[in-house]
């Protein structure tokens, strides 16, 4: 991502940087270029091939947001120096450049922003809390909470997510967004920890760990915009996606 790449396409997906912010900490620098860079990069072979290009925004955008749910409309409350800023503020920069590359040269741009997402094939390591919590109750060890649990997220399962990126994609031509993708069932940390402990029958204690920097308060999107340019909307609720998330995590767990 953060070097030229020379392929001849007619769609890209832009989907970097990681997402897990353990591992997008983890060299904050290389996030911040993978965002950057990789935007530049990626706009550049847009241009020349005449590609038709998605980025892979994000609801961080929003950073602690003061409106709820989230609209597209909204500008987000995000600190520019924080532990996380490398993340909200690559991704906010190549929204800019995205919207700059559009107007400025004309290419074809679409920009969605993913809210939490989860399913099989996710990293028993990724660090985020649907995998943890997973994998903790199924091992018996201890469910981190971190701070008091009552800060609250949007859960979104994969297939539901690819089939709005997939329509995002190829949705008409001036509908560049940005465009909220994800799910407005909203849960605190809690409500997860005990909804995993109740689905794998695990005997798992609850601990509470430090809160992270600038870890947001709430989170939950406006699908209004989705449904009505897309018409599109997830069918698969939390209950129902962490039973078939469950299984994929039990082959780590022998
Ligand atoms: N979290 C938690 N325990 C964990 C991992 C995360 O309580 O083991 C909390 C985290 O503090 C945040 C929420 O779960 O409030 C979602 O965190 P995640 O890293 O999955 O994604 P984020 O939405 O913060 O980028």
């Amino acid at each position: 991502m953060t070097k030229e790449l020379l392929v001849e396409v007619d769609q890209i997906y832009n989907l970097a940087c990681p997402a897990s912010p353990v591992h997008y900490q983890y060299n904050p620098v290389k996030t911040m270029k993978t965002s950057v860079l990789g935007a530049i990069n990626m706009l550049g072979l847009a241009k020349r091939v005449k590609a038709r290009i998605l980025q892979a925004s994000t609801s961080e955008v929003y950073g602690d947001p003061n409106i709820h749910p989230q609209p597209e409309t909204y500008w987000g409350n995000v600190n520019p120096i924080g532990i996380r800023s490398c993340y909200d503020e690559g991704k906010r920069a190549a929204e800019t450049l995205f919207f700059d590359y559009h107007r400025q040269n004309g290419i074809d741009i679409k920009v969605i922003r993913i809210f939490n997402t989860y399913g099989p094939y996710m990293n028993p390591n990724d660090g985020r809390v649907v995998s943890n919590f997973i994998m903790q109750a199924l091992k018996g060890e201890d469910i981190t909470i971190y701070g008091d649990g009552t800060q609250t997220r949007s859960f979104c399962y994969v297939d539901d997510l690819v089939e709005g990126m997939i329509r995002m994609m190829n949705s008409r031509d001036d509908f560049t967004g940005p465009v909220n993708l994800g799910n407005p069932g909203e849960f605190t940390m809690l409500e997860l920890a005990n909804k995993v402990l109740a689905l794998t029958g695990s005997k798992s204690k609850i601990v509470y760990r430090p809160l992270p920097q600038d870890d947001p308060t709430q989170r939950k999107p406006e699908i209004a915009l989705v449904k009505k340019e897309l018409d599109w909307e997830p069918v698969v609720d939390l209950d129902e996606g962490l039973k078939r998330t469950i299984p994929y995590f039990e082959r780590f767990c022998k």
